[in-house]
Order: structure tokens, then sequence, then C-alpha cells
């Protein structure tokens, strides 16, 4: 059972079994930003429900905007039906209605989004816009029951190093070109990798890398405190395509000269706000490399480091139906008419009044 202890009254605590739910409200959320369709429904004392996804699997190549967005359009049906079902609950009982509004890709965006207003609208409850980025946060806050860290948040889409000042995340660090697991794939994609269906690529990359030994030269680039993944996988590819190297090698020399650039921001984020906490958050959270670079890192400063569970670290809806639980709250709804897609919305545009409450 997950619930938080810090944001809401603790006469709230201890009263929920998985069917007994003290009746507060229940929130539904809508992921959809990339690849995955996830409908997750939270009550609104933060005890996951449902949590459903299901996932668009190129028959080749990256993603490909407008086929997520016909994918998203197939299942969203089914997925939402199945959330309901394993949650137990009926449609009218939902209180909220949740989706992540931005960032991500235009055409996978907008049909998470027409499908939550056609719920709200229909059902005649709230609308929320959840920012994809800080939903990967409250819910790694929530679940790991941590307080106020310092996030590392990699995924196949983003890169960021944040931490909570003056009424927003703040962002330390973050990649200036593609992001660390996009580059994992294209380099796994380009050696041919193909892992067996829902084994993730960055999974079968890390498979091969802990088999290699030797460490190969290949380009360092961190600018101040953003990173660049794009000209290091320039070269691990044109490596790969001259034969020298083994591939084990390869991977593992990609894995070790990522993670260090990470782990050095996330470091300089860490001794600059002086806090006591690690998050480590997002699909390549999974890694078990990365997870060992930055709990040593965390160790060596004192501060406590944890992993998100991979359910709640990958793209899911349980973490954008969780925000609009907060977002609700504290009365930040928004029409039907001002819920356009914002592609590009940044974590440090949110302003986050909830934070340090209770
Ligand atoms: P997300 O964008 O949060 O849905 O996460 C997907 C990304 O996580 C993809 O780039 C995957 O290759 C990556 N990923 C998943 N598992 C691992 C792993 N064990 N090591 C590295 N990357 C991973
Ligand atoms: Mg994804």
């Amino acid at each position: 059972m997950l619930m938080t202890s810090q944001l809401f009254p603790s006469s709230l605590k201890g009263c929920m079994s998985s069917k007994n739910y003290m009746r507060e409200g229940f929130s539904l959320g809508i992921e959809s930003t990339a690849d995955d369709f996830g409908v997750g429904i939270v009550s609104f004392d933060g005890e996951v429900l449902a949590n459903v996804n299901d996932v668009y699997i190129p028959d080749k190549g990256g993603i490909h905007p407008r086929e997520a967005s016909r994918h998203h359009a197939i299942v969203a049906g089914r997925v939402i039906a199945e959330a309901l079902r394993r949650a137990g609950i009926k449609p009218k009982e939902i209180d909220v209605i949740a989706f992540s509004q931005g960032p991500g890709l235009g055409p996978c965006l907008r049909v998470g989004a027409t499908v939550a207003r056609a719920l709200a609208s229909y059902l005649g409850k709230p609308l929320v816009g959840v920012n994809h980025c800080l939903a990967h946060i409250e819910m790694g806050r929530m679940v790991n029951r941590v307080k106020d860290p310092v996030t590392l948040y990699v995924s196949g889409g983003n890169t960021i190093v944040s931490a909570f000042e003056a009424g927003r995340y703040r962002i330390f660090g973050e990649t200036l070109d593609i992001a660390v697991g996009n580059c994992l794939d294209v380099f796994a994609r380009e050696a041919g990798l193909r892992p067996e269906p829902g084994k993730p690529l960055g999974a079968a990359l890390e498979e091969l890398a802990s088999r290699g030994r030797r460490l190969i030269q290949l380009p360092y680039t961190v600018k101040g405190m953003d990173m660049s993944f794009s000209g290091l996988l320039t070269a691990a590819v044109n490596l790969l395509r001259g034969g020298k190297y083994p591939l084990e090698d390869l991977c593992f020399s990609l894995q070790e000269i990522a993670f260090s650039m990470l782990t050095e921001v996330t470091e300089r984020a860490l001794a600059h706000t002086e806090k006591v906490e690690v998050l480590l958050t997002g699909g390549v959270a999974a890694n078990k490399r990365l997870q060992s670079m930055l709990r040593a890192m965390a160790e060596e400063h004192g501060a406590h480091f944890s992993v998100v569970s991979k359910e709640y670290a990958t793209d899911n809806g349980a973490m954008i139906a969780w925000t609009g639980v907060l977002c609700y709250k504290y009365g930040l709804t928004i029409p039907i008419e001002k819920s356009f897609v914002r592609m590009k919305w940044r974590l440090d545009d949110v302003d986050v009044p909830w934070f340090g409450a209770h």
C-alpha cells in the first residue's frame, strides 16, 4: 500500500485496506508523452489502485510520433476500462481527471489530452494538466518516502538534474541535445541488439556492458552543469562500425562515460544545495551500474540514496494521477478551453505550492 505521510493529515493514515478506503477521492491520470499510453488510478491519500500501461513498439527504428499516437488512440479505451476494472471503481466515482500536458511529442500528447477532456466533460469532473517531469519527481518522493532530494531523472526523452529551491524544482543540469536513454537506444539499435519482447534496449545493452572489461576512450562532455550525449553517441557508433573493438567493451565504455557525466553533475548539484537525499528515476534508473555509481557518490556525501522501482520510474499513469491530486488540492485545475498541450513545457516553469506543506 502506498501513501504519503507528509502531505495529508495523519488522521488518514492507517485507515485503508485495498478495498476499504477512507472515501476522500480518486484521481485518474493519463500518460501519453511518448511511446507509453498509461492510465493510473490513485486515491487522494496516495494509494495506487491501478496502473495499466500499453507501450508502442515500432517495427523498426525509434518512436515515430504519428504511429505512436495512432497506437495510443487505438488502445486508450481498453487501457482505461482495464484500469477501472483493476481499481474496482466506477467512472462516476472518479473525482479528478489528470493528463500529461507536456513536455513530449505533440501527436502523442494530443491523444491523451483529447481522451482526458472527453472524460472530464462527460463525467462533469475537473481537469488537471500535469507536467510530466514534475510527475516523475512527485511520484518518486511519494513511493520512496523521500522529502527534499536532488533528483536525477533519466529516460528516453529527458535528462535532468533538479532540486527544489524557492517555490520550484530548479534545473541544475540537463542535456544540451539528446537524452541519455536515447543515446543508449540508438547505439543498441546500431549494434543490432534485439531484446526479447517487453525488455528495453537499454537493458540489453546493460547486459552486454556487464561483460565488457576494457575502457575505450570516448568523448566526455560536461559544459558547466549541462551534458551533451550526441558526440559520445557518434564516436561510439563510429568505433562500432570500424569493427576494431568487441561490442561488450564498447557497451561498457559507453555506459561508463555517460553515467560518469550524470554522476558528476548530480554530485555538483548535491554539493551546491547541501541536500541530504538523492533520488534516481526515469526508465534508465533501472540500470544497476548507474545505481551503484550514484549510490557511491551519495554515500561519500553522507546523503541517502534511493531509486524508484521500475513500475513507477518508467512513464506511467499513476504518477500523473498522483500529481493530479496534488494540483487539485491546491486549486490548480484548468478549463477545457485552456487545456492545450505544451510540448516544451519546462519543469522549472511550474509552481509547486504543496512542497513542504504539512
Ligand atoms: P522512459 O522514457 O522513462 O519510458 O524509459 C525508457 C528508457 O529507459 C529507454 O531509453 C530504455 O532503453 C531505458 N532503459 C530501460 N531499462 C534500462 C536499463 N536497464 N539500462 C539502461 N537504460 C534502460
Ligand atoms: Mg516510455
